[in-house]
């Protein structure tokens, strides 16, 4: 897979479904055929940048937190 902001393949993956671009610090989340992009903020949150990517609904995803 590629990351679909930056086209870099450095991606490693963090989760069942999440992936990290290495690249541009973005963090994507597939599920199923979906995919979602968020922006990690400097407190851990994420913000979902589909706005930027995608052209659909907003996706009720639930909030998934990397910080343990
Ligand atoms: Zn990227």
């Amino acid at each position: 897979m590629k990351c679909p902001n930056c086209n870099s393949k450095d991606i490693g993956k963090i989760g069942s479904h999440q992936f990290y671009c290495w690249g541009c610090f973005i963090e994507l989340t597939v599920n199923g055929e979906k995919m979602s992009v968020y922006q990690v903020e400097e407190d851990g949150t994420l913000s979902s940048l589909d706005d930027l990517f995608f052209e659909e609904m907003p996706q009720d995803f639930p909030q998934i937190h990397i910080s343990s």
